[in-house]
């Protein structure tokens, strides 16, 4: 058949995202949303904005967003640029950086958007694989790539890294070294502090998971300026639409909403990694919203299948090396004991 795209496009994989059943009545587990709801001053944000100016583009440079989280977060309005989810910031820096034939290197298994992204560049994947701890692999500098993806906590192991493990792969790095801070809020430290140190480093921060916004759309990179000002400068005029703008600077001013409900996460967490552990799964202690349950050489593609028959999604991986492991998002108490009872009338492989 005759294909009208580059070839390097017909040959790719897309990236696969969890499954968003559209029905209720799941126990959805399997794609790291937050349980509990946003802010009601975010909801009240949204209302005012529209009934008010919807017919007028949106800031193009977030000037009110970036602003309040430059006070969030000790940096500069300049070191942020704000994107369409962390997805887009993903995006823009790889097609700013990552030149065809480029090297482009991470630790494995992480997060799979990468090697899609890098894929449509026609970049080349440089992989490390995690030990079975999921510390750090030394060497990832050694790679000599251009660009290097760090997802702390990792997804899917949950699994932190150390600042200082971080802070030498940011020293030995010739490239742009990108630390995903997706999950970052559930973990006890950030690289942030990073940005200033080196001019190669920039964090990625989201609103989809810890300020439970997954549905708006918003995420931040923080960099030194020169290199946010060159990403910037690719991104699309109106890339952040009014409401989610608004929605994003509301959940910061109440910045204690989100931490009460991640200490909540935090805590339910504890009581799924001590439940799966007495059913027999190997969880590595996790700082992250989610777990990585595995039963050690045994897939899990029948788990996951019965799980969902019984109205419970997780997320099972295509990969080989996670097929004996289940992702497991924390959701809340409730849906936790759901979970469990479902496990529990499943004969485990
Ligand atoms: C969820 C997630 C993202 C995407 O965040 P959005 O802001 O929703 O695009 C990025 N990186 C990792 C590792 C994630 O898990």
């Amino acid at each position: 058949m005759t294909t009208f795209v580059r070839p390097a496009v017909a040959a790719m994989s897309p990236y696969v995202p969890g499954e968003q059943p559209q029905g209720a009545g799941y126990v959805k587990l399997n794609t790291n949303e937050n349980p509990y709801p946003p802010s009601p001053r975010v909801l009240d944000a949204i209302h005012a904005a529209v009934g008010s100016d919807l017919r007028l583009y949106p800031d193009p440079v977030a000037g009110a967003l970036r602003h309040r989280a430059a006070a969030v977060y000790g940096v500069d309005a300049d070191a942020i640029l704000v994107g369409n989810g962390s997805d887009e910031l993903l995006s823009l820096l790889v097609r700013a950086i990552v030149a065809k034939g480029a090297r482009v290197a991470y630790p494995v298994p992480t997060y799979s958007l990468y090697d899609t992204l890098v894929g449509i560049e026609e970049g080349v994947v440089v992989n490390e694989p995690y030990p079975a701890d999921f510390s750090l692999p030394m060497g990832l500098a050694a790679l000599d790539a251009r660009l290097t993806f760090i997802c702390n906590p990792n997804s899917p192991s949950g699994v932190a890294v150390s600042l200082d493990e971080i802070r030498s792969l940011a020293a030995a790095a010739k490239g742009v070294v990108v630390v995903d801070e997706a999950y970052v809020d559930f973990a006890a430290s950030s690289a942030l502090s990073l940005v200033r140190e080196f001019e190669n480093v920039v964090v990625l921060r989201t609103f989809s998971k810890s300020f439970s916004l997954a549905g708006i759309r918003v995420g931040l990179a923080i960099g030194p300026k020169p290199l946010i000002e060159d990403i910037g400068r690719i991104k699309d005029s109106y890339n952040v639409d009014r409401l989610s703008l608004v929605a994003a600077e509301a959940a910061l001013d109440d910045y204690d909403w989100m931490r009460v409900n991640v200490e909540k996460i935090k805590r339910t967490r504890g009581v799924l990694t001590a439940a799966l552990r007495e059913r027999g799964f190997a969880v590595l202690d996790s700082s992250a919203n989610f777990v990585l349950a595995r039963r050690p050489g045994l897939d899990q593609g029948e788990t996951y299948r019965q799980l969902k028959a019984r109205r419970v999604l997780v997320r099972h991986f295509a990969t080989p090396s996670l097929a004996d492991a289940l992702r497991i998002t924390v959701g809340t108490d409730e849906e936790v004991l759901a979970l469990l009872d479902a496990l529990d009338e499943i004969e485990l492989k």
